[in-house]
């Protein structure tokens, strides 16, 4: 077979960030609350909030949403929207360059409206201190002209909810923080949630799935939808020129092996990482930072992407003088386990 597979993409299979071919995600975006799998507390909370919001005829609280990368947070404000009757705008904290660009979004938003601001923490101070007053009071402090000069004039806005959803709560100042009513953590989704949400796109997008194979696909795809739904398409293609285009766990375990992630979901980067740990750093504990530097990763990638999985499935523990693998890592890896080599000091 002269296909392939493999080297069909530059980029990472199981990247948590938007790759070419994930551009059919919106119709695999679910629309209500109850279509949405999982994330059972924040589920439950919001249709509260939302309830209690809609019975009063106000806008919903501004709402912080934080997680890994590909777990929801995008298509949670979205529900909120859909759910609340509103228009959702959309933007993001780098794309608010000044403090002018914020203020024009916010002016053009209608009552109880949605602004959606994803990777939050990129705010500017200059752009952030604009969104205090906007958020507390809905109102624009502008200052006319210039110097000893300058005066200040409020204007005042109508009434809306803000949606931040971030990777990284820790980076968000004190004061911005504060000002969000509702905070919901996204957690990585179980192995059961992930082959009901790789049944249901299965069902969108006509592909042939065994609960078998979707059992295998879903074990296999770190936690997140967005590479659950990935990797269903990306199966596809094998169960279609390989098999009679029906993903069985056998077409499923075939393509996902030749791309090279293993039974537990981890791709040529986490094991890269976790060896590293072993022969270099003689199983840790070592800095993120000198990790990335050693195995020529971002330190933010490793961060952000790969060592929530590798935590939630206790591979590597953290603690205050760095990442430390575990002995369900060694045995993984094929490698015998000696025990703490290098302890605290
Ligand atoms: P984030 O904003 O956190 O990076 P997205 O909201 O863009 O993640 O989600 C990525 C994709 O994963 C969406 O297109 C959607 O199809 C799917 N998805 C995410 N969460 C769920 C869920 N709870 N149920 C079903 N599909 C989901």
């Amino acid at each position: 077979m002269a296909i392939d597979f493999t080297g069909a993409t530059e980029e990472s299979i199981v990247s948590t960030s938007m790759i070419s071919g994930d551009e059919s995600e919106g119709s695999l975006r679910p629309k209500t609350l109850g279509e949405y799998v999982g994330q059972e507390k924040a589920k439950t909370n919001l249709s509260i909030y939302i309830e209690a919001a809609k019975k009063r005829g106000e806008p919903l609280d501004h709402v912080l949403l934080h997680g890994p990368p590909g777990l929801g947070k995008t298509t949670l404000a979205s529900i909120i929207a859909n759910e609340m009757g509103v228009k959702m705008h959309i933007t993001s904290g780098p794309a608010i360059e000044k403090p002018g660009d914020l203020a024009a979004l916010l002016t053009n938003l209608d009552q109880n409206d949605i602004l959606f601001v994803d990777e939050i923490h990129r705010l500017n101070r200059a752009v952030e201190e604009i969104l205090y007053p906007a958020m507390e009071d809905y109102c624009l402090d502008i200052i006319m002209g210039k110097g000893p000069s300058a005066s200040s004039i409020r204007l005042d806005l109508k009434k809306f909810t803000l949606i931040g959803a971030t990777t990284r709560s820790g980076q968000l100042t004190a004061p911005l923080r504060d000002r969000f009513g509702v905070i919901e953590r996204l957690e990585l989704y179980t192995v059961d949630e992930l082959r009901r949400i790789i049944e249901r796109s299965a069902g969108i997008l006509g592909i042939r799935i065994e609960p078998a194979g979707a059992m295998e696909l879903a074990s296999r795809s770190r936690g997140t939808p967005r590479i659950a739904n990935r990797l269903l398409r990306r199966v596809r293609d094998f169960a279609q020129v390989l098999a009679d285009g029906v993903i069985t766990s056998e077409v499923a375990d075939d393509a996902l092996t030749r791309l090279e992630i293993d039974r537990v979901g981890l791709d040529s980067v986490d094991r890269r990482m976790l060896r590293s740990i072993i022969d270099n750093y003689s199983g840790g504990p070592v800095g993120l930072e000198t990790l990335a530097a050693t195995i020529n990763e971002e330190t933010v990638t490793l961060e952000d992407v790969y060592e929530p999985y590798l935590l939630q499935q206790g591979f590597i523990t953290r603690t205050p003088r760095g990442r430390c693998v575990t002995r369900r890592a060694y045995e993984h890896l094929g490698l015998e386990y000696l025990g703490q080599q290098k302890l605290d000091v």
